[in-house]
């Protein structure tokens, strides 16, 4: 693979199903990957260290931002969550599209620092869907779920400045609808002029 690959950033609210949606949508593929995010948040239930996330302390995340080894970093609900900068680099200069699943001010850091990332915001139906959702998932307690559902109204209102929505009511749409995204943004004028000489 001689091109770059694109950098994909999806937000939304917890629950609204972001990581279902390009799952689906990448499935068989491999030209695809997922940066894995540190974060301070403890585990829940069935995530495994190094493939939800890498799990570590204040301490060692509080470093990794002193040492510029995050791409972006926020602070979400109670705990603190960044992206590795290495390991997103390396993929797209192998010709990966690299999908980073993080929140609207950790995004922000992403589109200011590389202009050319694809945003991509991805919504439940309604808000009342999100909290069936969040509280049919059962990993979080109640006050939790509605600290989550605060967090999704803030983030409604500052999500100006992505380029796409996406609504996740049914599953298979949605995945078509990012599969369309990125098979569009691989297809820009600027980044195929090569293919006119
Ligand atoms: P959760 O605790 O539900 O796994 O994630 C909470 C929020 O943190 C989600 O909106 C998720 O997209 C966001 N998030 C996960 N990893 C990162 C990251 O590396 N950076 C930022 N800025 N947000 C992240």
């Amino acid at each position: 693979m001689s091109e770059k690959g694109k950098l994909i950033v999806i937000s939304g609210p917890s629950g609204a199903g972001k990581s279902t949606v390009v799952f689906k949508a990448i499935e068989g593929r491999n030209d695809f990957c997922f940066s894995t995010s540190v974060t301070t948040r403890s585990p829940r239930p069935g995530e495994v260290d190094g493939r939800e996330y890498f799990f570590i302390d204040r301490e060692t995340y509080d470093r990794m931002v002193e040492q510029d080894e995050l791409l972006e970093h926020a602070e979400y609900v109670t705990n603190g969550y960044g992206t590795p900068r290495a390991f997103v680099e390396q993929k797209l200069n192998e010709g990966m599209n690299v999908v980073l699943d993080i929140e609207i001010q950790g995004a922000r850091q992403v589109r200011s620092k590389m202009p050319e990332a694809v945003m991509i915001f991805i919504i439940p139906p309604s808000m009342e869907e999100l909290r069936r959702r969040l509280v049919n998932r059962g990993t979080d307690s109640m006050e939790a779920i509605e600290g989550r559902l605060a967090r999704a109204k803030e983030e409604y209102a500052e999500a100006e400045g992505y380029d796409y929505l996406i609504v996740n009511d049914r599953i298979e749409e949605a995945a078509a609808a990012f599969s369309a995204i990125v098979t569009a943004e691989h297809l820009r004028f600027a980044d195929r002029k090569d293919l006119l000489k």
